[in-house]
């Protein structure tokens, strides 16, 4: 192993909620510092390494690990579901920090020309795990859902939930459903 965690780092990730042992199984696999996080890149390929960990933890340290990836997307995934932005008749794109008009020649994942800032908001796919701008998976087809709750999803998807019913469902589920789903997250550990 020719990096690890630093102290500084062993302390966050333990505060995140990983256990010592969990640590270990990461290291030996190979996650063995800060920047490794971002080959494991998602909470669900986090959570194949470590099936054990629960996914409320994981989603902590990805944020924590993989910014880029994950923190603006809590403060802007709930804007997203207002149904006006990015949906226009004219294809146009409006960056999700600074609201600026993106040129035509716009591509998903282009940085924003006027902040700099991804201009689409980066979430990942709770169904098949791809990872992409925009509201629906390119890949799979299903509506990304708020990274906060990608615990949840993969939960209800263990339900037998259908792919489309799954953010149905927690757009609508209130906030006492949604606790009692998180108690289901940590007592059953998916
Ligand atoms: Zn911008
Ligand atoms: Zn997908």
């Amino acid at each position: 192993m020719d990096s690890e965690f630093t102290l500084l780092e062993r302390n966050i990730l333990k505060a995140k909620g990983l256990s010592e042992e969990q640590l270990t199984n990461l290291v030996d696999m190979g996650v063995s510092s800060r920047a490794s996080f971002g080959e494991v890149g998602t909470v669900l390929t986090l959570l194949e390494l470590l099936p054990e960990l629960d996914p409320a933890v994981a989603t902590r340290v990805l944020e924590w690990a993989v910014p880029a990836a994950v923190t603006e997307a809590p403060a802007v995934s709930t804007a997203v579901v207002a149904p006006t932005i990015n949906v226009d008749s004219s294809d146009a794109v409006f960056c999700a920090s600074c609201n600026y008009k993106q040129p035509k020649d716009y591509t998903p994942g282009d940085l924003c020309v006027n902040c700099g800032r991804q201009a689409e908001p980066i979430e990942q796919c709770f169904w098949c795990g791809s990872s992409g701008p925009g509201r629906r998976c390119r890949n799979c087809g299903a509506a990304f859902v708020p990274v906060a709750e990608l615990p949840l999803a993969l939960l209800l998807r263990r339900d037998g939930l259908a792919k489309d019913d799954i953010p149905r469902r927690l757009a609508e589920a209130t906030a006492e459903e949604k606790d009692q789903l998180w108690g289901r997250v940590r007592r059953g550990r998916i």
